[in-house]
This record gives structure tokens, sequence and C-alpha cells, in this order.
């Protein structure tokens, strides 16, 4: 479970809701309308207090949302075409989406030697054994990852409808691989639920995708910084020994 903040109007305040400003505990019930303030919701606080929200106005609420699944850790292999340069180009741009939304480390499939039990899960970009078709065609290897994944008990996941993305109702970052909504409709994406770490420093941090030999992983900014820094060091010092040689 995490606790995250988020503005929504007074009308959309819910029990457990707690207001970021007075009276700042959390509210236990909340009545539609007092007749005594018609342009307001009562709301009874978990000290006994009684707040009033106008149901019009915007207001700042911390709500616990559950935390992502467990099959959802861990390094996740994205299949998908990749017979050509620009294929293999769009994988890794949707691939950089992956790691970005759902704050795993990603590696792109580019041939179909890999064990998918060595990951958490299988992502499929464009066609999938799921859409039940059975014409058209499948790319050679994304197919076999992918029917592999199936046989194995992988999970795999399959691009969600166009329709179904939505804005993270507290940072707004638009969640296109796999929108999951709460009792009350919001989406959040992992970082505003506090389910992202970086990958290097394990910090509960934003993160963003730091790009590795095969894929991507969650690295937070400090550690982004950092590397970045060394490896320029490490190719500047490589090249002063290629000179000296
Ligand atoms: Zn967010
Ligand atoms: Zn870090």
């Amino acid at each position: 479970m995490a606790r995250i903040e988020i503005t929504i109007p007074g009308a959309s305040i819910v029990p457990g809701d707690i207001l970021k400003r007075l009276p700042g505990v959390q509210i236990v019930d909340v009545e539609p309308v007092d007749p005594r303030y018609p342009h307001s919701q009562t709301m009874r606080m978990a000290d006994g207090s009684y707040y009033f929200a106008d149901p019009a106005q915007m207001y700042v609420v911390f709500r616990d949302v559950p935390g992502k699944s467990d099959a959802l850790t861990g390094v996740v292999l994205v299949v998908g075409p990749c017979q050509t340069e620009g294929e293999r180009a769009d994988l890794r741009a949707w691939a950089y989406d992956v790691c970005d939304q759902m704050c795993v480390s990603v590696v792109v499939a580019t041939h179909d030697q890999y064990n998918v039990r060595d990951f958490g899960a299988v992502y499929v970009y464009g066609r999938s054994l799921a859409d039940g078709a059975t014409t058209g065609s499948y790319d050679p290897y994304g197919i076999v990852l992918e029917a592999e994944a199936w046989a194995y008990g992988v999970p795999v996941i399959t691009p969600q409808s166009v329709r179904l993305a939505a804005p993270c109702d507290a940072c707004g970052q638009y969640q296109t691989i796999n929108a999951v909504r709460n009792g009350h409709g919001e989406v959040f994406c992992f970082d505003c639920q506090h389910s992202g770490r970086c990958t290097w420093c394990a910090e509960d941090t934003v993160t963003d995708p730091f790009p590795t030999p095969d894929g991507w992983t969650p690295f937070c900014k400090p550690c982004a910084t950092t590397t970045r820094r060394v490896a320029k060091a490490k190719r500047v010092s490589r090249r002063r020994v290629t000179i000296a040689v």
C-alpha cells in the first residue's frame, strides 16, 4: 500500500483520505450535504471533529492505493518485430515506455536465444498470440519467445487498447502500457505509488530509463549523472592509453 497526493474536487473526497491542510487527520465518513451548510459536504474526521468541504473547490488529499503486483518485479523481456534496423529501433522505443511506466529493467529481444524463464514477465509489442488471429504474419523471433513464455507460465503482458490509455491522476504521466484503475476510477503511475526503485542505489524515488547494452533500466537522477560521468572518464582514459601506445 502506498500513500499518494492528489488534487481533486471536494465532491470526490472519500473516507480514508487525509486532507493535506487542516485538519490533517483521516476522514472517517463523508456526508453529501449538511443542511446547515448547503454548499458544503460534511466530513467526520478520525479525531471526532467535523470539516466542511465545498464540492466544487479543489482540495489536496492523501489517498492509499494498492502497490504493484509481484508479477511485475524483476527484469522483463520485450518481444516484437526485430528483423530490420527500423523494427529494432521501434521495439527499443516501446521498451523505453515499458521501463518508464512500469519501473522495471527491460531487455529488448533481438534474437530468439533467450531463456524466457530468466525474466519476470514478457511484454509483447504489436501482434500477440493472445489476439487469437491465425492469419497474418508474426515476427519469427517474437512468436517463439512469446509461445515459450505462455508454455512456461511466465506472465505475458500484451498491449492494452489505445482507448485504455490514461494520465496518472497525481503526476500526469500517460499510461499507455498497463493503466490500472483503483476503486475510484483513478489511475496512478508506479512512481507515484512509490513502487519504482532506482536499480543502482535502490532508493524509492522518481526514476527515468537509463540505456543499457541490451535495453533500459530505471535510474534516479543522481545515479544517472554519476554513471554518465564515470563512463565519460573511462572513455577519456582509454583514449589516453591509445595515444601513449
Ligand atoms: Zn504519477
Ligand atoms: Zn539511484
